[in-house]
């Protein structure tokens, strides 16, 4: 697995920086936003070391499509009211005029009751 020694979100892969883990496979981990912006916010991270979506290719078209399906189930087991009057959002800032801060590719997903710091 390729790792960026100096990538926040790849200490957290490691465990060499602690995380609260959502959930962890070969290929992707997720875990709680330490600064929640809605009442359920984690984060859903490709285990390898890729600093953003738009450097991402067609052969991680599978990786993309896994972590977008895993997003409702892994919200639903977070606390994610079901449905229609329930749900979440997935959110993947891309860039600084996307307001990316951490250069390792990460999906936010959140949910819970509104109203959310973040709308
Ligand atoms: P971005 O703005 O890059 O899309 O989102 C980065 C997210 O990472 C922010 O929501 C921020 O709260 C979260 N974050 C930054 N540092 C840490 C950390 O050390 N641990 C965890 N769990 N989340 C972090
Ligand atoms: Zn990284």
């Amino acid at each position: 697995m390729s790792h960026n020694p100096d990538c926040l979100f790849c200490k957290i892969v490691e465990g060499k920086i602690p995380s609260k883990k959502v959930y962890e496979d070969e290929d992707v981990f997720a875990f709680h936003d330490i600064r929640p912006a809605a009442p359920i916010h984690f984060l859903m991270i490709p285990k390898k070391h890729i600093p953003m979506l738009s450097d991402m290719t067609i052969l991680d078209e599978q990786l993309l499509g896994k972590m977008m399906l895993l997003a409702p189930k892994l919200a639903l087991e977070a606390g994610a009211r079901p449905g229609e009057s329930g749900g979440f959002k997935v959110l993947l800032n891309n860039g600084a005029d996307g307001g990316q801060e951490v250069y390792h590719v990460h999906m936010h997903v959140m949910a819970g009751p509104r109203p959310w710091k973040y709308q």
